[in-house]
């Protein structure tokens, strides 16, 4: 078992190559139902926080939609079966829910929920009831612009790799 911080109150994840790859290409992200794994043990470390009592949320950029690479429908049935295959790799109750994920369509860079802006975070702290003056707020991903998101609504920022062992190493993205 990974140690988890029990200080953590909001843990939000990126999706692709923080929690999920693509079997087919790793060039993209999935957009189709079979395409998708989760990374080896994330999901029971994910769902030992979540019965710690930490709130667990997901807030992914899903540019696609906007460049029309898939429909918002395809995206959802995709985002959904991440979720039925957490619950599925976790043990216990069901600890993930679709409601889950915040997810953004859109391509343009002033979208305030597109990171690197905060958007999404910012709503699941507001959905939540917690602030980050008061609550030890976090945010993994994989990316720079996951970083500056993070920094952007005030969350401590972890990338992925550093989170959880299972997750490989992107050492450009780090530079
Ligand atoms: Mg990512």
């Amino acid at each position: 078992m990974i140690p988890i911080n029990k200080d953590i109150a909001l843990l939000v994840l990126d999706l692709d190559q923080t929690v999920r790859g693509n079997m087919v290409s790793n060039r993209r992200p999935p957009n189709d139902v079979g395409e998708q794994f989760i990374y080896p043990g994330i999901a029971e470390h994910l769902a030992d926080y979540a019965r710690h009592g930490t709130v667990v949320r997901f807030a992914t950029n899903q540019g696609g939609i906007g460049a029309g690479f898939f429909t918002k429908e395809a995206c959802e049935r995709v985002l959904a079966e991440t979720i039925q295959l957490l619950n599925e790799q976790s043990s216990g109750a069901d600890h993930f829910h679709p409601d889950d994920i915040e997810y953004c369509p859109s391509t343009d860079k002033r979208h305030p929920d597109r990171k690197p802006n905060p958007g999404m975070l910012l709503k699941w702290m507001e959905l939540e009831g917690l602030s980050t003056y008061d609550h030890h707020c976090v945010y993994v991903g994989d990316r720079h612009s996951d970083r500056l998101a993070a920094e952007a609504a005030g969350f401590e920022f972890k990338w992925a790799w550093d989170f959880h062992p299972g997750v490989p190493v992107r050492p450009e993205a780090t530079r």
